[in-house]
């Protein structure tokens, strides 16, 4: 049986957090963000004004809707506004110690009842459990970016979560509007565990010399059907993300078959990250991106 949850607690006002709490509030949730920079947090609430005013403009949502759902929208600093929250996400840097001491704090503070979600791309669930005082009610609610457009949320018990939170979250997920896939808690779940040994495998192609970066984007979009290439999704994802879970991959499977590209390791250590820097795959400065190799 699922809990009644009313209100949503936000950690990391980040490219995530922002989106979750922009879906949450929505979905009819009273929703506290919080962030370790307080001009992170002031600009994430402007962004989600500019978010739902462009949905409210395509008429996804309605001007009264998207009034009400900004109005339950509270942010500031510190964990002492989750202590009235039913469930707490977080969505902060993806680094274990960081999580940890964010997961020790909200133990602190959260009522019993509290369910805690993490966000996390590739930190083992069961690991990030230890870090609480409620493994029962942890797991895991990996949105995709951006939150407010896709549609998918993976879920992922720990070892020690219980049932109720499971179905707990899962209601949330269906409230939101998203449609929830259950993953195990193992390396990079399901869609990164298939995406990213796809998109390592595109620059090995582009390493061996088997086809140039026009030429493999093109091939996979129109021969697959994808919206983008493989190495301009790279590029969009970051390349330094990329290569961090194809590490995760590699070394929490041990197996040859998750070994970073030399190629995609090279332009992460040249600071060619994708559209962030500006250059990865593709150099951005130019009106319309022209191919690096
Ligand atoms: P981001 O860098 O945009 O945002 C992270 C935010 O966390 C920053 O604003 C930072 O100031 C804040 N933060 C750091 N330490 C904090 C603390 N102690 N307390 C409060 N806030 C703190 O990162 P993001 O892309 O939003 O990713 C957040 C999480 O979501 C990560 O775990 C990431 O793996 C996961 N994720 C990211 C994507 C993606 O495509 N970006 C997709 C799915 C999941």
């Amino acid at each position: 049986m699922a809990i009644e949850v009313k209100r949503i607690g936000v950690v990391g006002a980040g490219a995530m957090g922002t989106g979750i709490a922009h879906v949450a509030a929505l979905a009819g949730y009273d929703v506290r963000l919080t962030d370790a920079k307080a001009d992170r947090l002031k600009a994430a609430v402007g962004e989600i004004d500019r978010n739902m005013s462009r949905q409210a403009a395509k008429g996804t949502i309605t001007a009264e809707q998207m009034a009400q759902a900004f109005k339950r929208i509270k942010s500031g600093p510190g964990f002492e506004q989750f202590k009235d929250c039913d469930l707490v996400i977080e969505a902060a840097t993806e680094n274990e110690a960081v999580k940890k001491e964010i997961l020790q704090g909200l133990s602190k503070v959260l009522p019993p009842h509290a369910i805690i979600a993490t966000n996390t791309s590739s930190i083992p669930i069961t690991r990030l459990a230890t870090a609480t005082d409620r493994p029962a009610k942890f797991m895991g609610m990996h949105f995709m970016n951006p939150v407010p457009l896709m549609e998918l949320v993976e879920l992922i018990r720990g070892l020690a979560t219980d049932q109720e939170t499971y179905e707990t979250v899962r209601a949330i997920t269906v409230r939101m509007g998203k449609t929830p896939a259950a993953a195990e808690d193992f390396p990079a779940f399901i869609v990164n565990r298939i995406l990213l040994p796809m998109i390592n495998e595109a620059v090995y192609a582009l390493y061996e010399g088997v086809g140039g970066v026009d030429a493999i984007d093109t091939a996979m979009r129109l021969g697959t059907h994808h919206p983008m290439g493989p190495l301009e999704l790279a590029d969009f994802i970051g390349l330094d993300v990329c290569l961090s879970v194809m590490q995760v991959l590699y070394e929490g499977l041990a197996d040859s078959k998750y070994r970073p590209c030399p190629l995609l390791v090279k332009y992460v250590e040249a600071g060619w990250l994708g559209r962030k820097t500006g250059r990865g795959f593709y150099d951005y400065s130019t009106e319309k991106p022209t191919p690096t190799r």
